[in-house]
Parts: C-alpha cells; structure tokens; sequence
C-alpha cells in the first residue's frame, strides 16, 4: 500500500515545493509510481510540475470540498513522471469551506482512501502554515518529511512542528511519525550553518537525513521552466542530492522491512 509523506514546515522558503518535486521525480524515476498533491493555494508545487495553474480544471479544492473522486481529479501528465493533484488559489477557499464539514481535519484521508494502492509514494506539498490543509495533509499521512535551513531560529520553528505533531497524533493520526528532516540550502563554508545542523543532529539523532541538499542555482531554476531539476540540468549537485535521497529513504525502508521481518 502506498506510502503517504507530508512535507511540512510552518515556515515558507524553507525548500518544501523544491523538496516535493524533486524527491518524487527521483522517486518515479527509480520506476516507484507516485503521486504529489500539492495542498498550497500559490500552486508552485503545480507549476514546478509543468502544469499551468491557471488551466486546470479540477484541483485539490474539488477533492477537499466536492467530494469529487480522486481519480476525476488527478492529471497524469507531468515533467516529472509523476501524478498530480494541482492547487491554485481556488483551494484558498477550501481552507474555509472545510469549516462546514462535520470530521474536516481527515477529508483528505476519506479522499486518498480508494486510491492509495495504486502508488508507492504520496506526496504533499503543505502550505507554510499549520492550517487545516496541513492538519489534512497530516491526519492523511504516514510520516512527515520536515525541510529546514540551518539558520539561527531554526530550531525554535521545529520545536512548534514537533509540538503540533504530537498533538495530531494524540488527536487525529495515531500512526504519524517523523520521516526525517532534511538539511536544504546548505553552505558547508558557512559556520552557523554547521552550528545549526550539529545541534540539529544533537537532538534528532538518525532523523536527521545524511544526505544534504547544498544550495544550487539548478534548484531554482528548474521551477521557471515547469520541470524538476533532474530534466533539467541532471548533472546539477542539486539534482543529484535528490536522487541521494531518495536513495537514502528508500534504503532505511528496506532496513526497517528487515528488521520487522
Ligand atoms: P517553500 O515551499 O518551503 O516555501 P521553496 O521550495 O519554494 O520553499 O523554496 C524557496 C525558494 O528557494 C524558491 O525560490 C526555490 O527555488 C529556492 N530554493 C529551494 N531550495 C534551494 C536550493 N537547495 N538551492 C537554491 N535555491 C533553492
Ligand atoms: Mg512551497
């Protein structure tokens, strides 16, 4: 059965859309089918993909709010290799139709219910809050991927991260858990930035992903002409930190398979 990652961070520009895209391109490329829903109304998850947000016809909006089934819903032409269940600003406005609905914090669960054997991987791109598109994005996943800049307030955010977690865990999702945190935009000449991830690494122990995505201009050019950055520039360090890790992810999956056998 399909695994379903949140990738979520209060904060915005932490690398979460870049994070998305690229991860499931790397994914899809290793012949896994997987699905990115994009649940953030400015849709550049969607545009990231190669889709226009402005010519589509049905969004998450119409998952979340119409009911409409998910397999109605889904484009499955991307740049990426992947399926898509695009956002624009329409899904603003779910955030708030959502209000009327009696169990609102699990509508994307119900909704990914019918369709989740026939991925490997969801991803969902949440917006930079912890709004009731990410509480959705939570209560319907089985982990969460957390990005993060190793800057100075860093930690405090993760803190509040963490908190909510475990209150959606004691509430809504029992199973949730960390998938990992990602170390994204790193500069290894910069001194904070090591300060930063040692401590992060202090407290998160193996959660903390080996693999780093060092900051590349490939990585934010690629968005502008709708591909990931693997068919864009595939020799770009950036790129190639992505299929790291999903390489890395895939790998402690098979050792954690391992071990429970
Ligand atoms: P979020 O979704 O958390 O708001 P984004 O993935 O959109 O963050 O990233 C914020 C900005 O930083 C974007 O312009 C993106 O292209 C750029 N960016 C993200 N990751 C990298 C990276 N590793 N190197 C360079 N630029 C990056
Ligand atoms: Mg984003």
């Amino acid at each position: 059965m399909g695994k379903i990652i949140a990738i979520a961070n209060q904060k915005g520009g932490v690398g979460k859309t870049t994070t998305c895209v690229n991860l499931a391109a790397s994914m899809a490329a290793t012949r896994r089918r997987v699905l990115v829903i994009d649940l953030d109304p400015q849709g550049n998850a969607t545009m990231a993909s190669g889709v226009d947000k402005y010519d589509v016809e049905r969004t998450a909006y119409e998952l979340l709010v119409d009911e409409i089934p998910a397999r109605e819903v889904i484009i499955t032409e991307t740049a990426g290799g992947y399926h898509l269940v695009a956002a624009n600003q329409d899904v603003t406005a779910a955030e708030i139709r959502l209000l009327e609905f009696f169990a609102r914090e699990i509508r994307l669960r119900n909704a990914l219910a019918a369709i989740r054997e026939q991925y490997d991987y969801i991803f969902i791109d949440c917006p930079p809050s912890l709004n009731l598109l990410t509480v959705n994005a939570m209560s319907a996943a089985d982990s969460v991927i957390v990005p993060m800049q190793c800057e100075y307030f860093a930690l405090e955010g993760l803190t509040a991260l963490v908190d909510t977690i475990s209150k959606l865990v004691a509430v809504v999702n029992p199973n949730l858990k960390i998938e990992g945190i990602l170390r994204t935009m790193f500069d290894h000449r910069n001194r904070l930035s090591n300060d930063v991830s040692d401590q992060l690494k202090q407290h998160f122990g193996d959660k903390v992903y080996r693999t780093v995505i060092p900051r590349n201009v490939r990585l934010a050019e690629a968005p502008s002409f709708g591909t990931p950055a693997m068919y864009y520039d595939k020799s770009s360090v950036g790129a190639k930190a992505y299929l790291a890790l999903a390489g890395e992810i895939l790998r402690r999956e098979e050792q954690s398979a391992h071990a429970s056998a």
